[in-house]
């Protein structure tokens, strides 16, 4: 029988089309031979235009982190304030990124874990006292819940116009509703979660009003990271900073193409759907989603486990692993009670199913007693209505 590799359900990497490997697997040429940067240019004006930016999209060799890194040290001078939303692991990783950068900053923390710090609590801190910059992660990973961000830069355009806005879209660009336009001046993401690419490239996008902002602060101490070297690439990708990934510039040109062959409006709507049934799908198995479900995200759902289910985390997870998918643990004070469920970037009904019947096998191998189905009849139900 064929041994095939247990589905990738963690919040990132996610399944990796075909034809997506395939691009990274060409022939690898110079970053400078015209098939690469007509591509290469193509890909920077479709990111662009996507995702409505009135500025610059940037491709760079890199994870995620590198790209909050990049966002911040790019619009933040060292006189600026700066506030940041976390809900969770990765809005404390920007706390500390800023902290350990020396600005001056502060935090908001979200309520309670599965939760998300509150638009009214963003506008009575920003009306308390001037901040020149506001953080926030787009979908926290670690608690997967969504930061109503429409909301929220309806309230900055109101308000607060002339702070500017940093989103952590990691876990949401390419699967979550969003564009640039809706006022954000430095959006980033990268390859590996709702683009369905493998990990290796930092996106961003940054508004016209943050390229302004980099342009009027003196030189900054990183080189890779700044603006200021990659604008150049960015507008023709014949011209030389650092080398740039080509593989992986080729695989995410088709993970775009893949995007606008969908539609970037049913894509969002899939993902909400998927994510819909998944919370349902679980909690007819006894599980509880992590996440309040007025903010629950459509990337990534916790699943608490079930009081006195005696199921042990890691074990568990093992048994879901044998049983053909890769889930997650969870992160902070989660951890050990629950697990993670990634459900972004190119997945299909297939893929869900499969994943549900693991998950139903694993409890029941594990002594949790649920009625073999149950999972099943849920997601099925709900992958019938239309979306
Ligand atoms: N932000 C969020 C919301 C994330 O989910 C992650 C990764 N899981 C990161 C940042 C960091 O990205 P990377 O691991 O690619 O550095």
């Amino acid at each position: 029988m064929i041994k095939r590799n247990p589905l990738v359900m963690v919040p990132g990497p996610t399944p990796v089309a075909r034809s997506i490997q395939d691009a990274m697997g060409r022939e690898t040429i110079s970053f400078n031979d015209p098939r690469l940067t007509c591509e290469f240019n193509a890909l920077v004006s479709d990111l662009v235009s996507l995702w409505r930016c009135d500025g610059i999209a940037f491709v760079v060799a890199g994870s995620g982190t590198m790209g909050m890194e990049m966002g911040i040290v790019n619009t933040a001078s060292s006189s600026d304030r700066v506030l940041i939303c976390s809900n969770g692991y990765f809005g404390d990783r920007m706390a500390d990124i800023c902290s350990r950068k020396g600005f001056d900053s502060e935090v908001i923390k979200a309520p309670a874990c599965g939760m998300t710090v509150s638009v009214e609590d963003v506008d009575k801190k920003l009306s308390e006292r001037k901040f020149d910059i506001l953080v926030l992660t787009h979908v926290e990973t670690s608690t997967g819940v969504e930061f109503p961000l429409k909301d929220l830069t309806e309230m900055m355009r109101a308000h607060h116009p002339g702070t500017l806005i940093i989103v952590d879209g990691v876990a949401s660009m390419g699967g979550v509703d969003f564009y640039m336009d809706w006022g954000v001046d430095v959006m980033l993401s990268c390859s590996q979660k709702c683009f369905g690419t493998s990990p290796g490239l930092a996106l961003l996008w940054a508004s016209r009003r943050a390229v302004a902002k980099r342009r009027s602060m003196p030189p900054i101490a990183e080189s890779y990271i700044d603006f200021e070297k990659w604008i150049p690439v960015m507008e023709d990708t014949m011209r030389y900073w650092g080398t740039p990934a080509v593989n992986m510039i080729w695989a995410l040109s088709e993970a775009v193409r893949i995007i606008k062959e969908e539609g970037l409006e049913n894509r969002f709507k899939r993902h909400r759907a998927y994510a819909k049934a998944i919370r349902r799908s679980i909690s007819a198995m006894g599980f509880k989603p992590g996440a309040d479900e007025s903010v629950a995200s459509p990337t990534v759902t916790v699943c608490l486990y079930p009081e006195g289910c005696g199921l042990d985390d890691a074990d568990f997870r093992d048994a879901v692993y044998s049983e053909g998918a890769h889930v997650a643990g969870c992160l902070g004070e989660l951890a050990g009670r629950g697990f993670r469920i990634g459900h972004m970037g190119n997945i299909d009904e297939h893929i869900l199913v499969s994943l549900i019947a693991a998950i139903e096998r694993a409890c029941i191998k594990r002594g949790y007693k649920i009625k073999p189905g149950v999972g099943l009849a849920s997601l099925q139900e709900s992958l019938l209505k239309s979306w």
